[in-house]
């Protein structure tokens, strides 16, 4: 038996979490003590193959059809190799894509599915983690089906680093284009839409405590003093201040940034959920006892309309 693991690509590179599956489902295949195997559908299959080739990944599946995402090529396909490698587990990014063919895959192999799971151990029954109630608690789930479907959260396994060793094998899907209900004919960018806080090394977030969108230009100018890319918490998105595709946390993006500076965010749980995985984390907030400070690394306690003008000054900005 197996695990099996499917990689994600969009506009031909692959994303952090394919590496981030590698490390998780080398874990749960140790726990089962079966083989892990990761397959990759569409797009330059044989590049990403290579590129998938981690320590930890025993064979590497290329399905080549499509370019980018399709919901029914991507569920024909897992549905077949599925049948072919019938895996003890299947893992899927908990990303859009992932919970958009996930369940769709589940529900037509009969399988049971958790989505966002957090942390796995065990084998018979295998225990998964996921959190409830806006990320207050975690609750742990026996999973206790011989076979089974899981999401995994971006960010919270490390990325899998080193070269591997791994078969490489073209799978031939036999894909129902009469089927497919759907065909991508391309994309069109939202304003903002180009740029992705996911992939950024240093993040500038702004909260509630800028008080006024027409102060927000002031955080961008640090941002840019800075070389960061502008992201923020819920509040700021719901204002309309800034789009959606800037929002960090449990209903927006989860970030890993070497660095991450929070002005004028207090820490709440669905905001943390989104950022504490970065590498250094700095606040900058009036209230001494505002929850950023159980998380941050550095902190300093000071009205953000007097720090940051005095860092954009520092940093060289305007
Ligand atoms: P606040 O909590 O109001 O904090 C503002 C902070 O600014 C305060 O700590 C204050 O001391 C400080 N401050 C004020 N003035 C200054 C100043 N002059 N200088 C320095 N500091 C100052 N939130 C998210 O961010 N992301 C999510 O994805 C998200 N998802 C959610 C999902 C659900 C289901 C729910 C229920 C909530 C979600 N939230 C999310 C909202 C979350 O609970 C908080 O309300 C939100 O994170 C608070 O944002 P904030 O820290 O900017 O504002």
């Amino acid at each position: 038996m197996t695990v099996l693991a499917v990689a994600e690509h969009r506009r031909g590179e692959l994303r952090d979490v394919s590496f981030e599956l590698v490390t998780a489902g080398r874990e749960l295949a140790d726990e089962h003590g079966t083989d892990l195997a990761v397959a990759i559908i569409g797009g330059d299959v044989d590049g990403f193959a290579e590129e998938l080739d981690r320590e930890g990944v025993d064979a590497i599946y290329t399905v080549a059809e499509g370019e980018e995402f399709n919901h029914g090529v991507y569920t024909q396909a897992i549905e077949q190799l599925h049948a072919e490698l019938a895996p003890r587990a299947l893992l899927l990014p908990n990303s859009v894509n992932g919970l958009d063919y996930g369940p769709a895959v589940a529900g037509s192999l009969g399988l049971p599915l958790v989505t966002d799971v957090i942390g796995l151990k065990g084998d018979e029954p295998v225990e998964i983690t996921r959190e409830q109630y806006g990320g207050k608690v975690e609750t742990t789930y026996d999973v206790d089906s011989e076979q089974y479907v899981l999401t995994i959260r971006p960010a919270e396994w490390p990325v899998a680093e080193e070269p591997g060793d791994a078969s490489i094998e073209a799978f031939e899907a036999d894909i129902d284009a009469s089927a497919l209900g759907s065909t991508v004919n391309g994309f069109e960018e939202v304003a903002g839409g180009d740029v992705d806080i996911t992939e950024a090394d240093v993040l500038v977030s702004v909260g509630r405590g800028i008080e006024e969108e027409e102060n927000i230009p002031l955080i961008e100018a640090l941002a840019d003093a800075l070389g960061a890319t502008l992201s923020s918490s819920r509040p700021i998105v719901d204002n309309g201040w800034l789009p959606q595709n800037r929002q960090v946390g449990q209903s927006g993006k989860v970030v890993t940034p070497d660095v991450y500076i929070a002005i004028g965010i207090s820490g709440a749980v669905q905001h943390v959920a989104g950022m504490k995985g970065a590498d250094t984390i700095v606040a900058i907030n009036t209230d001494p006892n505002a929850p950023i400070y159980d998380i941050a690394d550095y902190g300093i306690v000071d009205d953000l309309f007097e720090v940051v003008p005095a860092l954009i000054e520092d940093f060289g900005g305007a």
